[in-house]
């Protein structure tokens, strides 16, 4: 009797599909393997088994799988069981899921690139026909597509001959979706495994008893290497022997030595996986450490509010340790930009081999190396530090999920679906496990803190900076009076010039914050208003002046800066409004001998240059950093003494019900890069309204007024954490279309929400790449259940789907949108 198998597409199916498949072939089918199956005309996709059942669909005739791809689940059933949490609360399907869930190099379909791996040599005579074959075609052309690969073999089944291919790292994917990050390798020499014996060693050293130099080296290389275990880069050990390039080579020509490329993100671990040592805690660390641990009694999360530099990272580690040694994971999840290596090499001095990295940067094969570490447990891939997407990994004994700046609003995925918040998504994913989760920050979101009010979370607290270190002294500097009284140079207050003199002065360093990139945001003829506006979105171009550009930031829309007005042709453009570009300019001209570094979107597109940016910074090698938000994440400088921070009212004035809540998470985090050893820092805001309440609780320092006065105005105005809200885009080309498909919906809304609804509405931006875009949104009561009004929404939807005007209109949900 035929089987039935219901799959997951990779694809947007508001239903599983079923396929039929032979009663030989359902018995080696377990939950969570992947199948190839044929769909629409000609497609072939990898789908995901879910279930195995008799009843043929109603609806459409089953069609037959194509081929068995696993033998083993790729996927575990806790997987599944979160998967289906997230489709199911952040409204979405569960193929949107999966496919974001797991590395593109596990979903090979029909339209798939493959390509010959380059960086490796392929012995010949090791490979099968088809392999040979699949790699000659290759060879010729470049790269070919999975059907192309079904023809030169012949054959419909294909995909397991690839996925093996793959594992042997004879082929790649074509990956167009990131740019190939290729972390940055130094060079590393060992001794030849054959000269592993006391013997032969003892032999070789003989050997070369009359070669002294080439012996003088092999010495050094041991000595150091019985100290440190570490592979020795090759030019540290030239340093170290005293010797010249020449004499390694030959010492390499001769097969005593060896030469190895590693990643220098890996280079402090390699071949140890005991646990190293934490650092010894302060009597304030340890003490909030107990509290974590007596909280854990009784609750699962609990959140760490610890003011910068307290030292949360230590606390988390010793958290860390305690649960590496029952066995279990622990998954660092942190926000991509904070990803960097100083966090990493700290984590790693700690836990040695057992750190692994999960980067959205790192190339497919890569990313599938963790997944299958983290699927077998793996002792090199016990603790795993990574971005939002590494919650996804096949965890089977998960412990501990840290999530460090739990404020940081990157967790949110924007697009595409699933829109998940990494946090709420990792609280899930540690009940699932029965695993903890720790969330640490010095600025609390409300969401969290709300959570502690309400007894959910537990909490503690360090309200000092690690080593007697004082906080940074913050003061507001007012530069509307400045500009008035004429103080002002450009956008710098006298104030603020005078402090930057005395601290380059001392030979310290000046981080400068200005939330804009560009030159001038505006562009703006003073003769009739016009200003230049991007072709594809509603916005104004951006002038950045190293290009001599108008650059649209939405879309990439870029032209030469003109000269004169298109609308009525005078030459009387002005800019209006100020970038970190200009703040740049603007600092050669007050202090021509400072050097400055820029970091922003502009600077950070090239493969390092964020790292290199600051490396540099670190080690003095340029003395002011202006940058935009990038600044402000978790960085450990230790020679920064003042802060700038050019502008706060564009913060401020943001429209958006989380601005408040924002300017003082980011004041305060850029705040704290100042002065993290002995000496106080100082940190000067300048801004038009010093009188507002914000700003007076950063400069306090007072996060519980900051909660007290934005929770009034959550309640009133019945906004998130009071009540949860649902945020409904719809796009489409045609402004007609849009209009009035979406005041039908919001129409509809409003009959079962009532007030609820808001909406709908044009956004700041209303058209992006040419599509128009309204937003409705859904205010949710607490006590009202989120199921149903999921529910009564996606009835709507299907009403509204109904109407064939409407069908091409995207309708996207957001869920607890950011
Ligand atoms: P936070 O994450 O709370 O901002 P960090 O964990 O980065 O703080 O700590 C700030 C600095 O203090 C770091 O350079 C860290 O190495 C140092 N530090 C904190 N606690 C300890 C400790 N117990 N022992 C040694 N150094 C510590
Ligand atoms: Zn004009
Ligand atoms: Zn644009």
């Amino acid at each position: 009797m035929d089987q039935y198998v219901d799959v997951v597409l990779p694809i947007p199916l508001e239903k599983l599909f079923t396929y039929r498949v032979s009663a030989e072939i359902a018995s080696t089918l377990k939950q969570g393997m992947r199948i190839a199956v044929p769909f629409g005309k000609s497609k072939i996709y990898t789908a995901l088994v879910y279930r195995l059942h008799n009843n043929p669909p109603q609806a459409y005739e089953a069609k037959d799988i194509h081929e068995v791809i696993d033998t083993l689940p790729l996927v575990t059933e806790l997987q599944l069981q979160h998967w289906q949490w997230i489709a199911e609360y952040y409204m979405c399907t569960l193929g949107e899921v999966f496919r974001s869930a797991v590395p593109g190099a596990f979903l090979l379909e029909s339209e798939t690139l493959v390509l010959k791996n380059t960086s490796r040599d392929i012995e010949e005579q090791l490979l099968n026909n088809q392999e040979f074959m699949i790699l000659e075609a290759l060879e010729n052309k470049g790269s070919l597509r999975i059907r192309e690969v079904s023809e030169i073999l012949d054959k419909k089944t294909v995909l397991p001959i690839l996925n093996r291919m793959m594992e042997k790292g004879y082929i790649e994917l074509q990956e167009t979706l990131h740019s190939m990050y290729k972390p940055k390798q130094i060079r590393t020499v060992r001794i030849h495994p054959k000269y592993k014996s006391e013997e032969a060693l003892v032999s070789l050293l003989d050997e070369l008893s009359r070669a002294p130099k080439q012996r003088e080296v092999l010495l050094t290389l041991f000595q150091v290497q019985a100290e440190t275990k570490k592979p020795m880069s090759t030019v540290e050990l030239q340093k170290k022997s005293g010797t010249t390039a020449g004499i390694i080579r030959t010492l390499l020509d001769k097969g005593i030595l060896e030469e190895e490329m590693i990643r220098t993100d890996r280079i402090s671990f390699q071949g140890e996986s005991d646990l190293l040592e934490t650092p010894e805690l302060s009597d304030f660390q340890r003490k909030s450490l107990d509290e974590i641990r007596g909280a854990f009694k009784e609750k699962d999360v609990v959140l760490l509010h610890g003011v910068t530099s307290s030292g949360k990272t230590e606390v988390y580690m010793k958290l860390m340790e305690s649960v590496l040694s029952e066995g279990k994971q622990v998954l660092y999840l942190l926000p991509e930009i904070a990803l960097t290596t100083q966090l990493i090499s700290r984590l790693q001095q700690c836990f040695g081999g057992k750190v692994s990295v999960f980067h959205s940067k790192f190339s497919l094969n890569e990313r599938v190396e963790v997944w299958n570490n983290v699927r077998k447990g793996a002792e090199k891939a016990r603790v795993v530090i990574g971005a939002r997407s590494s919650l996804f990994l096949p965890f089977s004994q998960l412990g501990l999920v840290v999530v460090d700046e739990e404020h940081e609003n990157s967790f949110k995925q924007y697009d595409p679906a699933p829109r998940y918040h990494a946090r709420d998504t990792a609280v899930v994913l540690a009940s699932l496990h029965r695993a903890k989760v720790l969330l640490g920050s010095a600025t609390p979101s409300l969401e969290s803190f709300y959570n502690v009010k309400s007894g959910k979370y537990g909490y503690s607290k360090m309200d000092q900076r690690y080593g007697g270190v004082l906080l940074p002294e913050v003061h507001l500097v007012d530069i509307r009076d400045a500009s008035r009284r004429k103080k002002m140079t450009g956008h710098f207050s006298d104030t603020l010039k005078k402090q930057i003199e005395n601290t380059l002065n001392l030979g310290e360093q000046v981080i400068l914050f200005q939330n804009r990139r560009g030159y001038a945001p505006i562009v703006e003829c003073t003769t009739c208003g016009h200003a230049p506006q991007c072709p594809n979105c509603d916005v104004s171009l951006t002038y950045h002046q190293g290009r001599n550009q108008l650059r649209c930031h939405y879309c990439g829309f870029h032209e030469l800066m003109q000269s004169q007005c298109k609308a009525c042709g005078s030459s009387t453009l002005d800019t209006k409004g100020f970038g970190t570009e200009q703040i740049e300019k603007e600092l050669e001209g007050m202090f021509p001998e400072a050097r400055v570094g820029r970091m922003d979107l502009d600077t950070t597109r090239g493969k390092y240059a964020y790292e290199k940016i600051i490396t540099a910074f670190a080690k003095q090698e340029f003395d002011i950093l202006v940058g935009t938000q990038m600044v402000t994440k978790g960085l450990d400088f230790r020679h920064v003494n003042l802060v700038g921070i050019m502008n706060a009212d564009s913060l401020l004035n943001f429209p958006d019900f989380r601005a408040h809540e924002r300017s003082f998470q980011l004041l305060t985090q850029v705040a704290g890069r100042a002065g993290r050893t002995e000496k106080r820092g100082t940190v000067l805001i300048q801004t038009y309204n010093p009188g507002h309440n914000v700003l007076q609780q950063v400069v306090a320092g007072d996060y519980l007024e900051l909660y007290r006065e934005q929770m009034e105005q959550r309640r009133e105005y019945h906004y998130p954490p009071v009540n949860r809200i649902i945020k409904i885009s719809f796009k489409h080309r045609e402004y007609n279309t849009l209009n009035e498909a979406a005041s039908w919906f919001g129409k509809a809304m409003r009959n079962v929400f009532g007030e609820h609804v808001l909406g709908p509405e044009f956004p700041p931006v209303a058209r992006i790449r040419n599509q128009y875009i309204k937003q409705l949104l859904l205010k949710i009561p607490r006590e009202q259940s989120l199921s149903k009004t999921k529910n009564s929404i996606k009835r709507i939807e299907n009403s509204f789907n109904a109407i064939s005007w409407y069908r091409s209109v995207r309708v996207i949900y957001d869920v607890d949108y950011f």
